[in-house]
C-alpha cells in the first residue's frame, strides 16, 4: 500500500481515464476524493468501489469550483496527491473558431489546472510535502489539425507544470505531466471507423491505448518511489510519437 492513507483528489473521475487513476491509487490506500461535473451516478459507482473515498461534484473550470473542490477534500485533511485529468475537446479549424470554442476549452483544461495546483501548493510547500500530476496530450506536443484550442489548453499545461516544479522544488513538492496519444473512453468514441482506422496505422503498437495503460504510470510518480522526479512530460501513446 504505497499511499497509504494519502490524501488524493482526482479531477475527472466519473469516467474515462480519470476513473482508473482514481481506481488505482485508491488500491494502493490513498483516500480519494472522486471529482466530476454533472454525472453523479458514475462517480458515485467509481467512489463506492474505493474504501473512504467521496465523490465531490465541481465545475474546475471556476475558481469558486476548483476551491470548493480543494475544501471539501480539506475536510479530512492536507491534500498529499492533485491529478488534474478532467478534460474536454470541441476540434474546429482556427479559421473559423468561435471565441466561445476556444475558451471552453482553455479554461476546462488549462485554467482549471492552474487554479487547482495554485490551490493545494501552498499547504503542500508549507508541508515540504506533495505530489501532482497533470494530463496533457501528444496534442499539446505534435500538431493536430483540428485541435487549435485543445493544442493550446495542452501545451499550456506542459509549460505551467515545468514551471511549477522548478519553483516548488526545494519544498520537496513534485509536478509532472503525462501525455496519452489515442486512449479509449468516451473522448474519442466519436470518431468515424475511418478516422479510427488511419489513427490506428499511425501508431506502431497497432492499437488504442485503454485507461489502465496509463493509471499505473500515475501511481507510480505520485508515491515515494518517484521523489527524485520533476518537471518531466512521459508520453504513452504506443510508439506513435516516435
Ligand atoms: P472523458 O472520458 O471525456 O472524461 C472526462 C472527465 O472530465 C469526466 O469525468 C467529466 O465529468 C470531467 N470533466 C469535464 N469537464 C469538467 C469540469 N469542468 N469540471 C470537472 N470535471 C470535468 O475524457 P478522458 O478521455 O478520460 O480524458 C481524461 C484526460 O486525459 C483529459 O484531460 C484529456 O484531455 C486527456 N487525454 C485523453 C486522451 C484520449 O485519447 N482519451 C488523449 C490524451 C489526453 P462528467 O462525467 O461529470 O462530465
Amino acid at each position: 500500500m504505497d499511499l497509504d492513507g494519502r490524501i488524493a483528489i482526482v479531477t475527472g473521475a466519473s469516467r474515462g481515464i480519470g476513473r482508473a487513476i482514481a481506481l488505482e491509487i485508491g488500491q494502493a490506500g490513498a483516500r480519494v476524493v472522486v471529482n466530476y461535473r454533472s454525472r453523479t451516478e458514475q462517480a458515485e459507482e467509481v467512489a463506492a468501489q474505493i474504501p473512504g473515498a467521496r465523490a465531490v461534484q465541481a465545475d474546475v473550470s471556476t475558481t469558486e469550483g476548483a476551491t470548493a473542490l480543494v475544501a471539501a477534500a480539506e475536510e479530512w485533511g492536507p491534500v498529499d496527491i492533485l491529478v488534474n485529468n478532467a478534460g474536454v475537446v470541441a476540434d474546429g479549424l482556427s479559421l473559423t473558431m468561435p471565441d466561445a470554442q476556444w475558451e471552453q476549452v482553455v479554461r476546462t483544461n488549462a485554467d482549471s489546472c492552474f487554479r487547482m495546483c495554485r490551490a493545494v501548493l501552498r499547504a503542500m510547500t508549507k508541508r515540504r510535502s506533495g505530489a501532482i500530476v497533470n494530463l496533457s496530450s501528444v496534442s499539446g506536443i505534435r500538431a493536430n489539425r483540428g485541435q487549435v484550442n485543445y493544442a493550446a489548453s495542452k501545451a499550456a499545461i506542459i509549460a505551467m507544470s515545468r514551471v511549477m516544479a522548478t519553483e516548488v522544488a526545494k519544498r520537496r513538492v513534485r509536478i509532472n505531466v503525462i501525455a496519452p496519444g489515442f486512449i479509449e473512453t468516451d473522448m474519442t468514441s466519436d470518431l468515424s471507423d475511418l478516422a479510427r482506422e488511419e489513427a490506428r496505422r499511425r501508431i506502431p503498437m497497432r492499437r488504442f491505448g485503454t485507461p489502465e495503460d496509463v493509471a499505473p504510470l500515475v501511481r507510480f510518480l505520485v508515491g515515494p518511489r518517484a521523489s527524485y522526479i520533476t518537471g518531466q512530460v512521459f508520453v504513452i501513446d504506443g510508439g506513435m510519437s516516435c
